[in-house]
């Protein structure tokens, strides 16, 4: 029988890649928190003299060497800066929270995905498990670093969709994933589009009739439809932030 795992063809692993809350600065020395420190000494495994990747969110991404200080904790050496620090474009990802694993996809494919903030809108029909701002938190540090973004998506407090409208900086364009079919479709939506924006999806019980009717009569606020075909709240998500990023966003090559 052939044998189908070729040794030879698998990739080497990529350099380890972490965030980090300390200040980094070529030639300086970053101490790293025992969290941090028994991931990369007992986890990972790495010793004395490797070399990984830090961003901390603010002066962009590092090249570093480990250098454990005693067991339990481990400084970094900085040795060059391999990236300048970016933000994403500023687009918004608002959406009603669902079940607890759709949820953690939603975080992270936003993450991936280059949303700037993520807020979690209570609607009429919305059905979550309890919303863990935390979890959430580790789970877009964890998508960063998977995905090499330098800054990190900021997460907001849940808030209720009227109290979010009512708060709403016109200046910022909403988009709202309408499944009635009623909108415009999102590849003309977007071609007059820029950022700062935000895109909203619904639960997967939909919008109210009255949610329908308040999100219509902002001027900000803007029905999009997606097709003919009902997704999945996550699917819309992903599919109406790839289109910002292509349409608008960062996807776009100057
Ligand atoms: N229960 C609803 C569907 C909700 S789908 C029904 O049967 O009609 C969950 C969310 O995904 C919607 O609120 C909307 O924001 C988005 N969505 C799904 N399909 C869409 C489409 N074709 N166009 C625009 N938005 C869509």
């Amino acid at each position: 029988m052939q044998n189908f795992v070729r040794e030879s063809h698998v990739p080497k692993t990529s350099k380890i890649r972490i965030y980090a809350d300390v200040d980094l600065s070529v030639d300086s020395v970053a101490e790293l928190n025992a969290e941090q420190s028994h991931y990369l000494l007992t986890v990972m495994r790495l010793q004395s003299g490797d070399k990984l990747l830090v961003f901390n969110n603010r002066d962009g991404e590092f090249d570093c060497t480990l250098t454990p200080k005693n067991k339990k904790s481990a400084l970094l050496k900085i040795n060059s800066k391999t990236r300048d620090f970016e933000c994403v474009p500023d687009i918004w990802l608002m959406f009603a929270p669902l079940k607890k694993d759709r949820t953690d996809f939603v975080v992270e494919k936003a993450t991936e995905l280059g949303a700037s903030r993520i807020v979690p809108v209570i609607t009429r029909f919305t059905i979550s498990d309890k919303i863990k701002i935390e979890r959430w938190q580790a789970q877009t540090i964890e998508a960063a670093e998977q995905s090499r973004r330098v800054d990190l998506p900021l997460i907001s407090e849940p808030i209720a969709l009227n109290k979010l409208l009512t708060n709403w900086d016109s200046n910022r364009q909403l988009y709202f994933m309408d499944e009635t079919g009623a909108g415009t479709d999102i590849a003309s939506t977007f071609a007059t589009s820029q950022a700062p924006a935000a895109i909203l999806v619904g639960p997967e019980g939909g919008f109210s009739e009255e949610e329908l009717v308040l999100l219509r009569s902002k001027s900000y606020a803007h029905s999009v439809s997606l097709g003919k075909r009902i997704l999945r709240a996550e699917t819309a998500v992903v599919a109406a932030l790839s289109c910002f990023q292509a349409i608008c966003g960062d996807w776009k090559k100057e």
